[in-house]
């Protein structure tokens, strides 16, 4: 039986789509690097089939036409120890599994593209919610707009709330009147610990690892 194997053009888009990175979500190794020859490139990714090239493979699909075998749908770039896994126990890893990681993979490409110090705090494969983007280090308006980017939405107060007492003081009043309307506490200092609350597409909060942060305004 013949295989229906990959074209090199479909490879390299497949492979640049998530950002040269191994797609399995507890993995995401880089698959590229520099060549001891300054012209050359080391490339220790693997364009894997979702299923099998050909008959008795991992995942084969008798259903599936040669051409939709070959096809970059069919396609999932990963590292050389996550390809020879996914092989190796294909009962574990079912084309659905596969084409969710691909979909997840090439959604962090895109969201990490042209931002240079967008970095995701590293996740379980279990877990449950919008990437926890690093915001440590950055003063609140970046982080809410990196928090925003990575699918967090300000889970936003009544109106009333701004005239509550916490509200009025210290710098709880400088965060409403910007409309961070997701403040939940302020302290009355100089230096203050101040809460904001967040929620994903799932309505959860933002996780426990989520860093405590200091905000103040002088
Ligand atoms: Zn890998």
């Amino acid at each position: 039986m013949p295989r229906d194997d990959f074209s090199r053009t479909t490879k390299d888009a497949l492979a640049k789509r998530v950002g040269l990175r191994c797609s399995n979500p507890s993995c995401k190794a880089s698959t590229s690097g520099p060549h001891s020859e300054a012209s050359k490139s080391i490339n220790l990714g693997v364009a894997a089939h979702i299923t099998a090239a050909a008959p008795g493979g991992p995942r084969y699909d008798p259903n599936s036409t040669s051409e939709e075998r070959a096809s970059i749908d069919n396609e999932i770039w990963l590292s050389q120890n996550c390809a020879k896994l996914i092989d190796t126990d294909p009962a574990a890893y079912s084309s659905a599994t596969l084409s969710r990681w691909k979909a997840a993979a090439e959604d962090e490409a895109m969201r990490a593209m042209g931002s240079p110090q967008y970095e995701y705090l590293p996740q379980p494969a279990s877990a449950m919610h919008a990437p926890l983007p690093r915001i440590r280090d950055h003063d609140y308006d970046h982080a809410r707009e990196l928090l925003m980017q990575a699918g967090w939405q300000p889970y936003m107060n009544h109106w009333s709330k701004g005239a509550e007492w916490d509200m009025t003081i210290g710098n709880g009043e400088y965060f409403w009147n910007k409309c961070c309307h997701e403040i939940k506490a302020a302290s009355p200092t100089g230096l203050a610990h101040c809460t904001f609350a967040f929620k994903d597409i799932r309505m959860q909060g933002l996780p426990s690892q989520a860093p405590a942060h200091k905000f103040w305004h002088s």
